[in-house]
């Protein structure tokens, strides 16, 4: 099997903070990384996944056709962002604004039983938590 280009980083220099790679002529992948890697702090399951619906739900109705896809890191020290036709500050500006959009909702979207695989597994105020530190990160 050939290494795929996620592995070939070295994660114990990878900092927190938002990093991009093109992958063809379209697609962009964005690592939003909320932790750094191998450092024994991460984001909860609950919390992670909170960010997740919160996140996918604003930079969609953000992005709209261009978010293609926004999911997290199995590792919980982040997230990646597909994104067409977008570049870097344009991505940055719209995942502060997203993330605005996030801490404004006083409900989890899509968190009913019928609309999530695992929907008593939430946290949103741990979710926001982790939403303001990155916001504060991407605002330095
Ligand atoms: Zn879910």
């Amino acid at each position: 099997m050939k290494k795929i280009p996620s592995f070939e980083k070295d994660h114990d220099a990878l900092q927190p903070g938002l990093h991009a790679r093109m992958d063809n002529n379209q697609i962009t992948t964005f690592d939003l990384r909320f932790k750094k890697p191998n450092a024994g702090d991460y984001i909860s399951p609950a919390a992670l996944h909170t960010v997740e619906h919160l996140l996918a739900t604003t930079l969609r109705n953000l992005g709209g056709d261009d978010i293609v896809y926004f999911g997290p890191m199995g590792c919980r020290t982040g997230f990646y962002l597909l994104t067409l036709r977008k570049n870097y500050n344009e991505v940055k500006e719209l995942i502060k604004e997203g993330i605005l959009a996030a801490l404004a909702l006083d409900k989890i979207p899509g968190a009913t039983r019928k609309e999530c695989g695992n929907y008593l597994d939430h946290d949103l105020a741990g979710a926001k938590e982790e939403l303001r530190q990155y916001l504060a990160l991407l605002s330095r």
